[in-house]
């Protein structure tokens, strides 16, 4: 039926786009135009929409990921998956490096699990059951059924599994960037955000019921601290409980739900109940970050899980002797390495900021009698940052444009005045010339852009 009693209300418009199309799909009917559009009762809003709309497609990964040569896709050969250029892989590597340092730092241990497993597996966890249509299909192979693993959850569970534990061995903290592989269907997969392959920057605690608390305060500080790195210091976080399908006990839930609730106001973070919104193996906390645009964008999550310990199995020593089934909680920071990227490549609108910019700095000899004395100075500052010459005999104005549209934070310039004076003409991206310089100088000014661990 008609949304509008009348056309009138609808004020200011614009056309966004158009499309062919046949009525209810059928090919053998006639052919409809689509369109697209969007009103607002105000002029000011519909501008500030249009904006909007200009802004994100100028940030638009899928855009300026190829541009800055930092991934690419080939879905002639499997959609969804993707594939890491040198500019991007080397991002991807501070990127894991910097969360493996402040892991292991903080309590974690690393491990590494395989990427398939006999299907077995797989129905022992339930995923066969209740997470089969996100799955890709088993591989034959020596009359088994091996399954790419869509989660890395009973790969942990299994090492844990290796030995009786004892409640002095609890809190256990097993970190994995893991590759997973999930089914999703082709129309929906986008870029970097929505794929069939990623990794997961996952962990799993295997703690007492008492311990939850504190695990998941140590949880919502990682969070902040991470998110805090990359600029993201606005959240939403939702805080969903018990649905009505679940396993494990009504109190075990209450006394969780209890402990997710007291870490976020201990941590005074805000949040919103998404009552009944809960997994049914048990109570989770997801964050959203805001981007510079505000858009939100699902990364966190913290789930407390009743479900697996029990189908595995697991347990500890108590003091007295008894056998205890641990909590499981498993918890993501950046959630997806690949998403994550996709979203750090709009926020930044490409400009990297200086201690993850895969060239930091680029010498700029004004003409090739310059370049013995620009290999000189990269030498130098290679010790410490990812630096290169451009050695190509073009005018610098060139060389500096298209360091510019490389986003290339800063630009060093050597000619006849710098190399006789041993200093260098030192230009920050998008913002033009900073001065003359010694090289130590130039050290000790980017060093302290370097993110501190
Ligand atoms: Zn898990």
């Amino acid at each position: 039926g008609p949304h509008l009693s009348s056309t009138g209300e609808v004020k200011y418009f614009c056309l966004l786009s158009t499309s062919a199309s046949y009525w209810r799909g059928d090919e053998n009917r006639e052919s409809m135009q689509r369109i697209y559009g969007i009103s607002f009762p105000e002029k000011e809003q519909l501008d500030e929409y249009l904006k909007f709309l200009e802004e994100a497609r100028e940030r638009d990964h899928r855009t300026l990921g190829p541009k800055l040569d930092l991934f690419s896709l080939h879905p002639e050969f499997g959609s969804g998956l993707i594939y890491w250029h040198p500019k991007g892989a080397i991002i991807r590597k501070i990127i894991e490096d910097f969360w493996k340092d402040v892991h292991l730092k903080n309590g974690y241990q690393i491990i590494y699990t395989p990427h398939i497993a006999d299907i077995s597996l797989w129905e022992i966890s339930g995923h066969t059951g209740f997470y089969k249509e996100n799955m890709f299909a088993p591989m034959e192979m020596e009359a088994r059924a091996f399954q790419l693993k869509p989660m890395n959850c009973p790969f942990h569970i299994l090492i844990y599994n290796t030995k009786l534990r004892s409640y002095r061995d609890l809190p256990i903290r097993w970190a994995e960037l893991g590759t997973v592989y999930r089914y999703e269907k082709q129309g929906v997969l986008h870029g970097l955000l929505r794929v069939r392959g990623f990794t997961q920057d996952d962990a799993h605690i295997f703690c007492t019921e008492e311990q939850i608390e504190e695990e998941v305060i140590n949880v919502l500080e990682l969070v902040s601290f991470f998110l805090g790195k990359f600029g993201f210091t606005d959240y939403k976080i939702f805080l969903s409980t018990r649905p009505e399908k679940y396993v494990g006990s009504p109190d075990g839930w209450a006394k969780a739900t209890t402990a997710l609730e007291n870490a976020l106001k201990k941590k005074n973070m805000d949040y919103e109940t998404d009552p009944g919104e809960g997994v049914f193996y048990g109570p989770k906390i997801d964050i959203k970050i805001t981007d510079c645009l505000k858009r939100e964008w699902q990364c966190s999550t913290i789930q407390v899980d009743f479900n697996i310990p029990e189908r595995f199995h697991l347990k500890y020593t108590d003091k007295d002797g008894s056998f205890k089934t641990p909590i499981l909680i498993h918890r993501a920071i950046l959630g997806s390495i690949e998403r994550f990227f996709g979203v750090l490549i709009e926020h930044y609108k490409g400009n990297f900021p200086f201690w993850l910019a895969p060239e930091q700095i680029r010498i700029l000899p004004i003409s090739e009698r310059h370049i013995p004395y620009a290999e000189n100075v990269m030498n130098n500052l290679s010790q410490y940052f990812r630096v290169q010459v451009d050695r190509r005999n073009e005018k610098v104005n060139r060389k500096i444009r298209e360091a510019e549209e490389e986003k290339v934070p800063y630009m060093l310039i050597i000619g006849d005045k710098e190399e006789k004076s041993g200093k260098l003409a030192l230009r920050k991206h998008g913002e033009g010339m900073l001065g003359t310089f010694t090289p130590d100088e130039v050290i000790q000014k980017l060093k302290e852009l370097v993110v501190d661990r």
